[in-house]
């Protein structure tokens, strides 16, 4: 099918040429028949090409008109592929995928929002079972960051409580068009839709979480006595973090997972109130 639809920079719009990484994203996806796929940002069907009668249901969510209605026609034939043009943001995915029945994911994301896409994958975790991802190599670095690095933030926190990520590969400039000014990587995303870590309140400890790292050059005493927990006096606050074994000098983004876990815990309880 002839096409000359331009691409636009405002909606991220590189498509992936290289049909060596294409294969690698649907043999990470692991298809079956009785599949159901969301794909993210499809764009001309790169993906959606390679995915053609593997799975029982593909909905394809792309925001472009131009490209919505050249893949409308692309697949006009396929039953079993939907187009839909609507921001992936705003799609409410259990109207297309009303049944019980795991989701598999695949994108290779428009990188302006590519955060915001992987908190709204983290919102359906209990519908998805993995994702298959085209990410910037900064932000997969972020999502496996450790604990003291200056990658290790909110993201890495929501990424590592919820899902098991791994990088697959990296994947050069050279394997778009046009060419992006970053370099990729592809990620797995394996969902956990219960993550078993004792926590009570996951929406205010990512609350809280988000506000110690916005202070992140500050002492975790510091940032819980002036902005955080003001409401509790420092005395207090220097006995739960002994408790919790933190070091009140330290800064907040050197804990791991579980002190950063124990820490909220122990303020809600010592606190009686909500942080
Ligand atoms: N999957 C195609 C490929 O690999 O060639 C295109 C990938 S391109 C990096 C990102 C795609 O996401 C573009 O087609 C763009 O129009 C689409 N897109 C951008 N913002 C979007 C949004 N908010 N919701 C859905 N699709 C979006």
């Amino acid at each position: 099918m002839d096409n000359p639809i331009r691409p636009l920079k405002r909606l991220g719009q590189n498509f992936l040429t290289n049909v060596g990484i294409q294969k690698i994203m649907i043999q990470a996806l692991a298809l079956c028949p009785e599949d159901l796929v969301l794909e993210i940002g499809p764009g001309k069907g790169a993906l959606t090409d390679h995915m053609v009668q593997k799975a029982k249901h593909i909905i394809v969510v792309e925001k472009d008109r131009r490209l919505s209605e050249y893949l409308k026609k692309k697949y006009q034939m396929d039953p079993a592929i939907k187009v839909i043009c609507e921001d992936i943001l705003s799609y409410d995915l259990t109207l297309d995928f009303k049944k019980s029945g795991k989701i598999k994911v695949i994108g290779s994301l428009p990188y302006y929002i590519t955060s915001q896409i992987l908190f709204y994958l983290i919102n359906h975790r209990f519908r998805i079972d993995r994702a298959v991802l085209l990410v910037q190599k900064e932000v997969a670095r972020r999502i496996v960051a450790s604990p003291g690095t200056k990658e290790f933030g909110a993201l890495t926190v929501a990424m590592q409580y919820y899902t098991r990520t791994k990088i697959i590969r990296h994947v050069p400039a050279g394997s778009f068009w046009p060419r992006p000014g970053v370099t990729s990587s592809l990620i797995q995303v394996m969902m956990r839709p219960q993550p078993e870590r004792g926590l009570a309140d996951e929406e205010g400890f990512f609350c809280f979480n988000k506000m110690m790292f916005s202070k992140r050059r500050k002492t975790i005493l510091g940032s819980l006595f002036r902005h955080v927990t003001p409401h509790l006096p420092k005395q207090k606050l220097s006995a739960i973090l002994a408790h919790c074994d933190i070091n009140p000098q330290n800064r907040y983004e050197k804990l791991d997972l579980e002190h950063m876990i124990l820490l909220y815990n122990g303020l809600q309880h010592q606190g009686r109130r909500h942080l």
